[in-house]
């Protein structure tokens, strides 16, 4: 981000859906929401044969909702 970059279109405070995963509920920090552990790779972040983990970017975690259901 070195050249002048000014926020034009996005006035509204929306949530940076470019962070997310496959596996993400929602954008990280959003309210309501937390790391879990991915379902896929059991938090490991790979896959089998050592692919790093599509549903949650090889992180290990995703990001639900803990708003009461
Ligand atoms: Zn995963």
């Amino acid at each position: 981000m070195a050249s002048g970059a000014q926020n034009d279109n996005n006035s509204q405070a929306t949530p940076n859906t470019a962070d997310m995963n496959p596996g993400d509920d929602a954008p990280p920090g959003t309210p309501g929401t937390g790391e879990d552990v991915c379902p896929d790779c059991s938090g490991k972040g790979k896959v089998q044969g050592g692919t790093e983990c599509p549903n949650c970017g090889g992180t290990g975690k995703v990001i639900k909702g803990v708003a009461g259901g």
